[in-house]
């Protein structure tokens, strides 16, 4: 590994911890079950996935990254956390997908895979790491030439810090405490000028609506809290 300087490894302990319980919808990663068909309706709504070579960046136990595959696509998940690319192994051959999953960091399949992919994807993970405009360009350099972005994370003004930090983590208790730190969170604006500045325009923007009465979300346009932007060249 060339650049290990990217990463924060309370971060990678945390999700880690949580790797046992990936998989269950009631767990810790319940939202993330939640969202996942929002989420890859957003991708299908934009781009087509079958037979798409696809990236899952910090893919976590594989929620996206088996959904990408179940919709045809030929999908590649990475993340630096061992257990959950373990427990993602194992479900993925439980259930009879061929998904492959990486230890790596992004930068050295950066090294070693550049111009490789159709569509790279990293989602809820961004605001996880100490530099995301780096994980930016390095999406970046794994597309091909007329490849696609896609990044979901969440907003960083006050709120974002009521709903998505204090609502969610404190009172509402639908993801654990901890999970994300206010001054990494990023706003779209942001977003916008690390893509843009590597040539790609915004194609689509919208965010995860949630209901606290259904418990359901739905997605509406525009960038809120939690919101998820498609970019293409
Ligand atoms: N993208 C998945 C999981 C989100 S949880 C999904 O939305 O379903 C955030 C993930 O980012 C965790 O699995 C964590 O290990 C990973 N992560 C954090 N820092 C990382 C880094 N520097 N490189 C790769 N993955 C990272």
């Amino acid at each position: 590994m060339n650049n290990t300087a990217n990463v924060d490894s309370s971060e990678i302990e945390k999700f880690d911890r949580l790797a046992q319980m990936w998989w269950d919808k009631e767990g810790p990663m319940a939202m993330l079950h939640v969202i996942n068909p929002l989420r890859v309706n957003f991708m299908k709504k934009n781009t087509s996935l079958k037979g798409k070579k696809i990236l899952d960046v910090g893919c976590g136990g594989g929620i996206l990254t088996e959904a990408l595959a179940r919709e045809g696509a030929v999908a590649t998940g990475i993340d630096l956390a061992p257990m959950p690319i373990k427990i993602a192994r194992q479900h993925a051959e439980k259930q009879g997908l061929s998904v492959e999953y990486l230890l790596q960091n992004v930068e050295s399949l950066a090294n070693e895979r550049a111009g490789t992919y159709d569509i790279v994807a990293c989602l809820e993970a961004l605001e996880h790491v100490p530099d995301p405009k780096q994980i930016i360009d390095n999406c970046v350099t794994l597309l091909k030439p007329d490849g696609c972005l896609f990044f979901s994370t969440i907003n960083r003004n006050l709120k974002a810090l009521l709903f998505a930090i204090i609502g969610a983590e404190y009172v509402l208790r639908i993801l654990p405490r901890g999970t994300h730190e206010y001054s990494k969170l990023i706003k779209p604006e942001e977003i916008e000028q690390w893509t843009s500045g590597n040539g790609f325009q915004l194609g689509d923007v919208a965010s995860f609506m949630y209901n606290p009465f259904s418990k359901t979300f739905k997605m509406r346009a525009g960038a809120d809290v939690n919101y998820m932007t498609y970019y293409k060249r």
